[in-house]
């Protein structure tokens, strides 16, 4: 860690290895496997295993497994695949919160012969009727005093499975009154009967959040038991536990502010609910800011670490634009990916002097700035596709694509010239007719005529056809979640697919790999779709970022 790149976390640990305070430093992140991790967690991955990695110490991968019934075990998968995949490696230190239902149990024992939990016989309503309000305080519950033998036989009770759900509930006793909610006597388990993914039938009681997360942290000697700023109000909570407790080590919750992406939504909840009204197709569908999402859509492991390494740790809220995440891909993608043309709008293009079934291979350089990476052949023929955006009929002075009469330079090719303009009978363009001058081949050409335009081509004979998805933003406002419904605020156009046709080098593309389609964006095969008789490419991201402007205005108004 370099004092450049301290933020006030890795800043605290830095001072306690140097005070002595910890020799060995030990985090956590612990989701809970309800549903697929996203960019958010992202954060608190790279958070956790980033400071067990700067500071030799270790880092668990915990499940929060507290909840059986919403848990599934492809969740549980999926987790470990994306953790992996980001780059970090947990070793043996895969745990679950369930690992320690025992050593839990025994825990909230010992609470109750120390006189601070006791069963509550009231129903949920009652409960909440008893709690009070922000401004008022709440009222003690009439099970309260019970005495320690009664709380012993009643939990006891609860575990052997006398009592039917929602019945009674073991509850921390400290204050009704307190102003923090947190602390007006919060549940710490309840039953439940209902078999775990892990342990099976063998409970039919499970602990609370904070009472599980506090423990497993101390068991696990966790030393820094970093989380999110909403937890900020359940530390005294967290340390009321560890007082009454005394558990050989003791974790120091510290908050930080959640990362929060604009035009999308991080909670798993929402997420899946995009799911289930078919807004998209899955918890990997392009668009979905999951990692397996992201992932498909062509987003390396390394521009996600970047992007939250710019966005920091900090303790203020904020929405980074989707533009700072976009920037990173597109800074990686830019030195490593090789050039491709592709057409994604085709319109023919007939070379009328170009002697029918001559075909030339071009050389085309598959990177600008890097001659290392070489040039490969691409098929230049009589009938080429370009894109119908290249050409405009009625073209302002200040157009340098092709228009009637108008010359524009093949990339890799030749100068062509705009000759004639065939329409149906729709009056729409369906082909041009244009002739080429020989003597501006690229590269070897004896002509050094120069034209302002330079567009893309693909041959239209040699031509791989391909489905190509452009994605775009899922919502049309910076903060789907200021929105009564966010189904109200989805953008139309999140997916537009069209019918592209591409140069056939692209056949041979390795599964995985991006590349640029000139002056289109970057672009790879669909892990899911994509086979090599009906290729399927997603578009990772555009050149340049369109929506900059638009978006710093929405968000300055928001
Ligand atoms: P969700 O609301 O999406 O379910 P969560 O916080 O309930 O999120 P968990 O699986 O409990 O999801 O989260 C695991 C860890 O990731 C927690 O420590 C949590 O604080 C952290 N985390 C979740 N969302 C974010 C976020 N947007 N930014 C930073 N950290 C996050
Ligand atoms: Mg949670």
């Amino acid at each position: 860690m370099t004092e450049t790149t301290r933020d006030f976390i890795r800043q605290i640990i830095h001072d306690d290895l140097l005070s002595g305070k910890h020799e060995q430093i030990v985090t956590r992140f612990p989701p809970e496997p309800n549903g697929y991790l996203h960019v958010g967690h992202v954060m608190s991955i790279c958070l956790n295993f980033g400071v067990g990695q700067e500071t030799n110490g270790k880092t668990f991968l915990r499940f929060d497994d507290t909840n059986p019934g919403k848990e599934r075990e492809e969740y549980v998968r999926a987790i470990e695949r994306d953790v992996h995949w980001l780059g970090f490696d947990w070793g043996d230190r895969l745990t679950h919160a369930s690992d320690y239902f025992d050593r839990l149990y025994e825990s909230a024992e010992k609470l109750i012969e120390n006189g601070v939990a006791y069963v509550d016989d009231l129903s949920a309503d009652e409960i909440r009727a008893h709690r009070g309000t922000l401004t008022e305080p709440g009222t003690n519950s009439p099970y309260r005093e019970r005495s320690v033998d009664e709380n012993m036989n009643m939990f006891r009770r609860m575990r052997a499975g006398e009592f039917a759900d929602g019945t009674h509930l073991l509850r921390a006793k400290i204050d009704m009154a307190s102003p923090n909610m947190n602390l007006r006597d919060p549940a710490l388990y309840r039953i439940r009967h209902i078999d775990h993914q892990r342990t099976g039938d063998k409970w039919c009681i499970y602990p609370m959040y904070d009472f599980a997360h506090t423990l497993s942290d101390a068991f696990e000697g966790t030393t820094h038991s970093l989380c999110t700023l909403e937890f900020e109000d359940h530390r005294p909570l967290y340390e009321w536990f560890l007082d009454q407790l005394q558990p050989e080590n003791r974790p120091r919750q510290i908050e930080f502010s959640r990362l929060n992406l604009a035009y999308t939504i991080t909670s798993k909840r929402q997420l899946n609910n995009l799911i289930e009204k078919s807004v998209v197709t899955g918890w990997d569908d392009p668009r979905m800011p999951t990692i397996a999402g992201m992932r498909r859509r062509g987003y390396s492991a390394a521009a996600l670490r970047e992007f939250v390494k710019r966005g920091g740790v900090t303790k203020k809220d904020k929405l980074i634009e989707m533009g700072v995440l976009e920037n990173c891909v597109r800074e990686q993608l830019g030195d490593s990916a090789e050039r491709r043309m592709a057409v994604l709008r085709p319109l023919k293009v007939v070379l009328t002097n170009y002697p029918e079934g001559q075909v030339e291979m071009m050389a085309g350089h598959n990177h600008p700035n890097r001659p290392e990476l070489g040039t490969r052949e691409v098929p230049f023929s009589r009938e080429l596709w370009i894109e119908q955006d290249d050409f405009l009929e009625e073209a302002p002075r200040k157009f340098f694509r092709l228009k009637p009469g108008g010359e524009v330079r093949l990339r890799s090719g030749y100068i062509i010239r705009c000759d004639d303009v065939i329409k149906n009978d729709a009056g729409e363009v369906v082909e041009l007719h244009c002739s080429y001058d020989p003597d501006t081949r690229s590269g070897t050409g004896s002509s050094d005529r120069k034209v302002k335009g330079t567009i893309h081509w693909v041959s239209a004979a040699h031509s791989v056809p391909a489905k190509v998805r452009l994605y775009d933003r899922l919502f049309t406002i910076p903060d789907p979640t200021t929105a009564d419904d966010v189904m109200d605020v989805l953008n139309p156009e999140s997916l537009q697919t069209v019918q592209a046709m591409l140069e056939p080098s692209l056949k041979n593309l390795a599964d995985g790999e991006a590349v640029q389609f000139e002056r289109l964006g970057y672009f790879c095969t669909d892990s899911e779709e994509h086979t090599s008789e009906a290729p399927v490419f997603n578009r990772i991201v555009t050149l340049r970022d369109s929506w900059a402007k638009l978006e710093r205005q929405a968000m300055q108004q928001s």
